[in-house]
């Protein structure tokens, strides 16, 4: 048996997932994962990263292992997301909160998808509280079924339907309610056909086949009015009408191009603190912009 000891390039120290998989372990967790599993050119244990039931077996052994979340799945077609890397955004914002721990540190989830998976891991590395906003009423629904399958983490996440496409916090904000954090992974594409297309370069730079099969994603999650820079540039917008709710607003941005316009509309708003947080996972480069209105001080008296 081999030692996965190697340091995977980027990841944040405490994220869990930043050593190679040991497989064996994996499926003694998961036996499901066992069909997957396959020596590659190196002689190493893998996965066809390109086979989107084999990711999903992965993940499904990967929650177990690492949380004792039993039950994870996603709907047919649905996002089926890279666990190192969201596991990174959660470490990230541990951090910008000094580490705070427990379920008063409550935290909003906007387009938590179907998968809901920063919840299921800011909950159980963290004990966070969640909010897991979701516009789709099927992914709304499945997270909620999800998460109430999952008893460690079910008393920690409330899942709700945001009913406006061009909102984020309003309707899903009550009144006198306040949040440590929120988070979010913009849908990035401007339109359903861009969307369908990035799916398939995925693909094809996985080295799978061309498929019917949406591996990255339908394409109403992926898209939305404006793509990634106009989705975020409205929640920064909106983000001023909540600034006396929520101590950070972040996002992910996965174009550093949009940065300087999304910084022009912070400054617009009169955010007092701006911060951009990089992050890696081997080759692919992201990062984390966070706002504030207001210090720290004033939020938190001591
Ligand atoms: N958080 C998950 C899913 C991200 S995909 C992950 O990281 O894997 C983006 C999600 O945002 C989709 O589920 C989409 O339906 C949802 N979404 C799009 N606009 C939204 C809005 N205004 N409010 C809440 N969710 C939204």
């Amino acid at each position: 048996m081999k030692i996965n000891s190697a340091l995977k390039a980027g990841l944040h120290l405490r994220n869990r997932f930043n050593t190679r998989y040991d497989f064996p372990q994996l499926i003694a967790c998961s036996p499901a994962l066992a069909v997957f599993v396959k020596s590659n050119a190196y002689g190493d244990d893998s996965i066809d990263y390109a086979n989107p039931l084999a990711v999903k077996a992965l993940n499904q052994a990967l929650l177990r292992q690492a949380y004792g979340l039993e039950h994870w799945d996603i709907p047919p077609g649905y996002l089926c997301p890279p666990i190192p890397g969201r596991s990174d955004y959660i470490h990230h914002l541990a951090d910008l909160i000094a580490q705070r721990r427990g379920p008063s540190v409550r935290v909003l989830d906007i387009g938590t998808g179907a998968n809901c998976i920063y919840p299921l891991i800011g909950a159980s590395e963290y004990g966070w509280s969640f909010v897991g906003a979701e516009v789709d009423p099927a992914a709304w629904r499945w997270a909620q079924k999800m998460v109430a399958a999952n008893p460690s983490v079910a008393g920690l996440i409330d899942c709700r339907l945001q009913k406006s496409a061009t909102a984020c916090f309003h309707g899903i904000i009550q009144p006198g309610e306040h949040f440590v954090l929120t988070l979010c992974n913009p849908p990035f594409h401007s339109s359903a056909e861009e969307a369908t297309a990035g799916t398939q370069r995925k693909l094809k730079n996985l080295g799978g086949k061309k498929t019917g099969l949406n591996f990255g994603g339908k394409a109403n999650e992926l898209w939305c009015e404006g793509g990634e820079l106009g989705f975020i540039r409205r929640m920064i917008e909106e983000s001023a009408q909540f600034a006396g709710q929520c101590e950070w607003f972040t996002t992910l941005v996965s174009k550093s191009e949009h940065l300087p316009r999304l910084e022009q509309a912070l400054r617009r708003v009169k955010a007092t603190q701006v911060k951009i947080i990089e992050m890696a996972q081997g080759q692919k480069k992201s990062r984390i912009l966070a706002w504030r209105f207001g210090s720290a001080e004033v939020r938190h008296p001591a």
